[in-house]
């Protein structure tokens, strides 16, 4: 099983013939770098965290450019290509050279993914069967509205028309995930009704809902808060209800969230429903501070209770995604009140050395994961994700007892 990634660079927004309005990248500043797991211990800021988390390109890449990159690449590769992934920062749909692009993929005969894109670059439905008859089995396609005028309006797509057509031609044939971002009142309640039946009706193979955040504690931490000025956000509890209500009315369609959540799996946390596999977690002897997201903050806590975790060990922040802690939430907690050592998720976009010296405790990276998001558990099965979440618990709990005071 050989997968290449094919980076074909670009800028979100800039290489997306303009941005949607509801792109968090919008508004994104230069700011410093912020520090993470890939650091040095005595430099802040590395390449992943400096420029990988803000998809700083200067733009795409010509067709040779990302023709040496692959040759490169297929010489380090031994066996045959499974699956060729296109992916960047700008849009693939905008790609200048995107006709050649998959008709060179195309005469490899390997399927080709494309990672994700709005489709705003297609103008002609006929795309969808050259994609089709260059082996592309798999897509992940933003749709916002089955509305044309909605998507014209919010996605600035000049031809919302042909992008929906190529939509359905695609889900006919091939694996199409339909990925929308929720604007309360706007393409909530009726539209999204409308829009979910039109994906049911033209066959695509998932659907992943995902929360509009406008705000720093919501996850935007470059700078770039309020991406739409005065528009109301679905708190998550709303987003949740939402998102239940959908599964109900299309049982049919595959359909998972983000930030909360899979209701075919009732994940991220499904462990929790599972008493036989938390029964296989080691028991928790040590004492530590778990910190994390205010969103996860409730299950951890019960899922690290059923495992004997004293009252007080998870501690929220005042951010909803762990992935996107940032020094500036450790700085508003209260450091007095937290054990000799402090766990903190594996993501946190912290250096390590300056929690350390914000907190005034010993600071350890907990594991990369405790769960799939909604995004990632969409192709998973319910032993997949109940299996990523027994090893990410069973390695926090190591953690714990590892370091934590007796
Ligand atoms: S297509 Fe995606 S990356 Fe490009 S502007 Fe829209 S939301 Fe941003």
């Amino acid at each position: 099983m050989v997968h290449l990634t094919i980076d074909i660079g670009g800028k979100p927004g800039k290489d997306c013939r303009g941005f949607c309005s509801y792109c968090y990248f919008k508004h994104a500043k230069d700011v410093p770098p912020f520090g993470c797991k890939y650091c040095m211990p005595f430099k802040k800021g590395c390449d992943y965290c400096t420029r990988g988390v803000k998809e700083e390109y200067t733009g795409f890449y010509s067709l040779e450019e990302v023709a040496d990159h692959f040759l490169a690449d297929l010489q380090m590769v031994t066996g045959d290509i499974t699956k060729i992934t296109i992916s960047g920062g700008g849009d693939p749909s905008c790609y200048p050279e995107f006709t050649s692009l998959i008709g060179i993929l195309g005469s490899l005969n390997v399927p080709l993914h494309i990672g994700y894109t709005s489709g705003k670059g297609f103008d002609d439905p006929g795309i969808a069967d050259f994609l089709i008859e260059n082996h592309l089995t798999e897509v992940s396609f933003t749709v916002f509205a089955s509305d044309p005028v909605l998507r014209e309006k919010y996605m600035h797509d000049p031809t919302p028309d042909a992008s929906l057509s190529i939509i359905e031609r695609l889900a006919a044939h091939i694996d199409v995930y339909a990925a929308l971002v929720i604007l309360p009142d706007v393409n909530d309640g009726e539209v999204l009704w409308n829009t979910l039946a039109w994906l049911e009706k033209i066959g695509v193979k998932g659907v992943i809902l995902m929360r509009f955040a406008n705000r720093e504690n919501q996850g935007l931490i470059l700078d770039n808060a309020p991406v739409i000025e005065n528009q109301r956000v679905h708190t998550v509890t709303e987003f949740r209800e939402l998102v239940s209500d959908a599964a109900a009315r299309f049982p049919a369609l595959r359909l998972s969230a983000t930030p909360l959540y899979d209701p075919a799996f009732d994940s991220p946390f499904a462990i929790r429903n599972e008493p036989d596999i938390l029964a296989h977690l080691p028991k928790i002897t040590g004492r530590v501070s778990v910190i994390t997201s205010s969103i996860a903050a409730p299950y951890l806590t019960e899922i690290l209770a059923k495992c004997g975790a004293p009252e007080g060990m998870v501690v929220p922040v005042d951010k909803e995604i762990a992935c996107l802690i940032t020094i500036d939430d450790l700085k508003k907690l209260d450091a007095s009140a937290l054990e000799e050592t402090v766990i903190i998720p594996g993501r946190a976009f912290v250096h390590d050395p300056e929690a350390e010296s914000v907190l005034g405790r010993m600071v350890i990276r907990g594991p990369e994961t405790l769960s799939a998001d909604g995004e990632t558990s969409m192709g998973m099965d319910l032993t997949g994700v109940l299996t990523m979440e027994l090893e990410g618990f069973t390695a926090l709990i190591q953690l714990i007892n590892q370091y934590g005071r007796k």
